[in-house]
């Protein structure tokens, strides 16, 4: 069985879901995970955003935009009229839970139930359509198994146990759908695995299922060797290892959310990047075969900050590093990158939300500077130290570029460099020149 995600653009229509039908539309037995139509997590955001600084007349007009377009949509979408109206009443009522949210104070929760509309909605006008034309599927719903721990990550063990429960009650079924990003928390709440998070739903069914291969279909040939939004030319790359599509994930590549590949690397599913919109298109395909010596492609995440301490000794004591380290771990803030001198330490970190507490806690330890507005530029590829000359390629493609920090020889697939935002796209065209 394949697990097959369609992403935001891929059901951003009722035309759009006619073509997702046609692409499914073989014998084979799969599950498909759906994200919002595209636009509309961002629109529930927006409305919340409203709410949150007592707008509710500006929450009001998004959510009436909103219902206007699934109006329109279903309008569209089926063949029957019986079939319209019951869906359509169906999302009505959406609406009204939505507007009675809107009415309450802002809270986290509020935040989350709200925004989980958006795959409820896609779900539900999907699974219509593909029974209104007969074919067997069933709506599993991702709130009755999707499950995060008390840290707030998947919480696997559980996850499995519930899948495999709903999967003994609509397993049977030629198609079951599922919603993308939502789930429960370990508090029994709504919540979600953050924007983008539908790849990541997809790879944790296929993981916990033992898929045969993990399909993420979007609006785009697959993983391209630079960054399309930014750099003209980009190509797609055919394949790429799990280690290396994790970095580019990880690092900015805007097609995969940053964690998604670790579910199917560990059971060692392939997963495959398909573009709907040319659904013949190779792709890309992510396993454990790479090719050996090649420089694949090229990311950048912004909204990095680089904390800098100093040894108040002449050189880093013993036990120093640990100590400065569990400042890190006491703020729960992941450090991406790291350099050493014989005094300081260089880290950056791109959750910035108690860098305040960080740098403070830090002071106690050494002379402590940050700087913020920085991005992280990641080369991807197999380089490992027998090809010779990679790093030369790299730091000779960005002579012109004032580069913050440099890490290398972390990973046998990565060369990460700290520029400046404003430096980001000079850079990644840069590279882009030199190497492809
Ligand atoms: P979906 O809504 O299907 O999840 P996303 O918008 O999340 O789609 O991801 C697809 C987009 O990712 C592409 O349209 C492209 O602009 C962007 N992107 C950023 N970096 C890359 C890359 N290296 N290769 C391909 N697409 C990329
Ligand atoms: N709808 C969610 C988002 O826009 C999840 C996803 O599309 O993957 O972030
Ligand atoms: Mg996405």
């Amino acid at each position: 069985m394949k697990v097959l995600k369609f992403g935001g653009t891929s059901v951003g229509s009722a035309q759009r879901m006619q073509h997702v039908a046609d692409i499914i539309s073989d014998n084979e037995k799969k599950i498909v995970v759906l994200s919002a139509m595209s636009g509309t997590t961002n629109s529930l955001l927006q409305a919340v955003d409203y709410l949150r600084v007592g707008n509710l007349t500006g929450a009001a007009d998004v959510v009436n935009l909103l219902e206007r377009k699934y109006e329109k949509e279903t309008a569209e979408l089926y063949l029957t009229s019986s079939m319209q109206e019951s869906v359509w009443e169906k999302l009505k009522t959406y609406f009204f839970e939505i507007r009675s949210l809107l009415l309450e104070s802002y809270s986290n929760q509020i935040e989350k139930r709200i925004v989980s509309y958006g795959e409820l909605i896609s779900t539900l006008m999907f699974t219509s359509y593909l029974q209104e034309q007969n074919v067997d599927a069933v709506l599993m719903p991702a709130l009755s198994f999707m499950r995060l721990n008390a840290d707030g990550e998947p919480d696997m063990a559980l996850t499995q146990q519930l899948l495999h429960e709903q999967l003994g009650q609509y397993g049977e079924h030629r198609i079951v759908i599922t919603q993308g990003f939502i789930c429960l928390n370990a508090e029994g709440k709504i919540d979600n695995l953050k924007r983008g998070g539908s790849d990541y739903s997809a790879s944790i069914i296929g993981a916990l299922s033992d898929a045969e291969e993990i399909q993420i279909w979007t609006d785009i040939d697959g993983m391209h060797n630079n960054d399309p939004r930014f750099v003209d030319g980009t190509q797609p790359v055919p394949q790429l290892s799990f280690e290396e599509a994790a970095e580019l994930a990880y690092f900015g590549a805007k097609i995969l959310h940053p964690t998604c590949i670790l579910p199917a690397k560990m059971k060692s599913i392939p997963v495959r990047l398909l573009n709907t919109l040319d659904p013949t298109a190779p792709g890309t395909l992510i396993s454990n075969d790479y090719k050996k010596g090649k420089i694949e492609a090229v990311a950048a995440k912004d909204g990095i900050a680089v904390v800098r301490i100093q040894s108040d000794r002449m050189l880093l004591a013993y036990g120093f590093l640990s100590r400065v380290f569990s400042v890190f771990e006491q703020h729960k803030t992941a450090i991406d990158l790291i350099a050493t001198s014989e005094v300081a330490v260089s880290m950056s970190i791109d959750n910035l939300s108690r860098i305040g507490d960080i740098v403070e806690d830090l002071r106690k330890l050494g002379t402590v500077s940050f700087e913020t507005g920085l991005s992280i530029i990641s080369v991807v590829g197999d380089l490992r130290s027998d090809n010779l000359g990679f790093e030369a390629q790299v730091i000779d493609a960005l002579k012109d570029i004032p580069v913050r920090m440099i890490s290398y020889g972390g990973s046998d697939h990565n060369i990460s460099l700290l520029v400046s935002t404003d430096d980001k796209v000079r850079a990644l065209r840069a590279l882009s020149k030199a190497i492809f």
